[in-house]
């Protein structure tokens, strides 16, 4: 294939009514005629909220209350339908894309009534007893993937109604192992599979290729893949930036934009805080620490296809195209001099201690190794000396490792404690400033917030506190750390005309 590709993502929020729909195809069109030079494949989430909603729908039919799902379906799709109604004028497109969303919808049906009545053939084959198994595998999975394949139809039409030629992607793009049995949580927790880099590879080149060939403008959904043998599978919830960097890499793509409902990387959620600061530039370790740490605008995994291809990945707002936003990309030999603060709620801090200083073995690796098994990477190690070890973990997974930890480490005392959220500060030119650490002691003191415990290196300062104080803290560490050495910018989404009269009107 010849030229250069760039994949645009949009996101939920993005594509969450049929102005912002029509919004995106508009875009969609700029680019294809000012873009560089690069060829866009767009890759697109549900309309926000909406997989929230399938995964009730998914629940509700395991527990058999029909009436109340079919309900829920039939919201979803007047939704839709309304979506389809402002996102396409020409009569034509028009009803051809309701007729597309019709069938669509008569088909999710179709997969809600095999999850309700349990007799679906991949039930029966692959997942032997257990509802939580049949839940991660088939139910959760099956049912959440329509939410990003009604939007592909809805906006490959948009665009098509502005006269771009577009088509929307009707298989999955992503081939994906298979979750492991060894992997599935309690009944209702969605897991993510990985993407197998290869076959991925081979499938894109099928699917995408020939339309980038013939000039036709592919909108693939995000979010969802499928294994070798044919499984519905998701990349875990919010993995849409994931899904575009996935299918970025495998097209050998020069960049990846995802397109949001914000400015780009900033130095706080500015729905938690209000001075915030566009971050012009990351680098790729800056960005997924920041990730890593709770900042939602990016996924934790969506830097890990591109990295090491040293591929480019911007954050624009949708709702702003004509502002440059966040380059996250290589640094050679630099760091950004970015400063951020975030926030990862619903930790415990898991503490492992031996009374017997001299006696004792170190026990570091036999705890992660423990901790590992029990299905719980740390999310962050706080202190530790040979005898004592703290470190945090997601909440929902501190009673297994508890278990396994006070089952194998016999003389050891292992105590946990939950409610708590890690405040992080980011940035490598932050932290050169030896007094920073104090300054975020200092912070959060003056505001009588207690510091559970903390960590700080070269790259960060992490401070655990109690969830209910994680809000403070994020708008006092802002304002001492970061907002005093930066101009103030305000982030709002910009709507349309005719957006603002439909809120008024609703
Ligand atoms: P999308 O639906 O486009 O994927 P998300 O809601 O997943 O959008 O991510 C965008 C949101 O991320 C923003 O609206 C913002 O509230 C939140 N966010 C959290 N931390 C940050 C940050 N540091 N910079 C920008 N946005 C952030
Ligand atoms: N629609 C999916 C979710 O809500 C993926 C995404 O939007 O990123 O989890
Ligand atoms: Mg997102």
């Amino acid at each position: 294939m010849e030229g250069s590709v760039q994949v645009l993502k949009f996101g939920g929020t993005s594509v969450g009514s049929g102005e912002r729909v029509r919004r995106v195809a508009s875009i969609i069109g700029h680019h294809l005629r000012d873009g560089e030079g690069m060829f866009p494949v767009i890759v697109v989430s549900a309309m926000s909220d909406v997989t929230d909603q399938l995964l009730r729908i998914a629940r509700v039919a395991c527990t058999g209350e029909r009436e109340s799902w079919q309900q829920e379906v039939e919201a979803l799709k007047q939704r839709h339908l309304e979506a389809a109604d402002k996102a396409v004028h020409k009569r034509e497109g028009r009803q051809a894309l309701q007729h597309d969303l019709q069938v669509a919808f008569s088909m999710l049906e179709q997969d809600v009534s095999a999850v309700e009545a349990g007799r679906s053939a991949a039930t029966m084959e692959q997942m032997g007893d257990g509802h939580a198994s049949a839940w991660a595998l088939y139910a959760a999975p099956t049912i959440s993937a329509w939410g990003e394949r009604f939007s592909v139809l809805l906006v490959a039409a948009a665009a098509r109604d502005l006269g771009v030629q577009a088509v929307p992607v009707r298989e999955e793009v992503i081939i994906t192992s298979d979750l492991q049995a060894e992997m599935l949580p309690s009944f209702g927790t969605v897991v993510g599979a990985d993407p197998l880099a290869q076959e991925t590879r081979v499938n894109a080149a099928r699917l995408i290729h020939p339309l980038i060939e013939r000039g036709i403008v592919p909108v693939a959904p995000g979010f969802i893949g499928r294994t070798s043998r044919g499984f519905i599978t998701t990349l875990g919830r919010n993995g849409s930036d994931y899904s575009a960097t996935v299918i970025g890499e495998a097209l050998d793509c020069a960049e990846v934009t995802i397109y949001t409902d914000v400015d780009g990387v900033l130095s706080a959620d500015p729905r938690v805080v209000a001075n915030t600061r566009l971050l012009p530039r990351l680098t790729y370790a800056e960005a997924a620490r920041l990730s890593w740490f709770g900042a939602k605008v990016l996924h934790p995994r969506t830097l890990i296809p591109v990295a090491h291809r040293n591929i480019p990945v911007r954050v624009r707002n949708t709702f702003r195209p004509h502002t440059r936003g966040t380059v996250v990309g290589p640094a050679p030999g630099a760091h950004s001099a970015a400063a951020a603060i975030t926030v990862r709620r619903q930790l415990a801090l898991i503490t492992v201690e031996n009374s017997d200083l001299f006696g004792a073995p170190e026990n570091a690796g036999q705890v992660f190794e423990l901790a590992a098994r029990a299905g719980a990477a740390p999310v962050a190690i706080c202190s530790s000396s040979g005898h004592h070890l703290a470190f945090v973990v997601e909440e929902q997974a501190v009673d297994p490792v508890v278990a396994l930890l006070q089952h194998d480490m016999g003389s050891w005392r292992v105590s946990h404690r939950r409610g708590l959220a890690a405040c992080a500060c980011i940035g490598s030119g932050f932290t050169a400033d030896p007094m920073s650490p104090a300054r975020a002691i200092t912070a959060l003191a003056r505001e009588r917030i207690p510091v559970i415990t903390q960590g700080v290196s070269d790259t960060g300062i992490i401070l655990i506190v109690e969830e209910s104080d994680s809000e403070r803290a994020l708008r006092c560490l802002h304002r001492d750390l970061i907002a005093p050495v930066i101009p103030l910018v305000r982030h709002e989404i910009q709507e349309t005309h005719e957006e603002r009269r439909e809120v008024r009107q609703g």
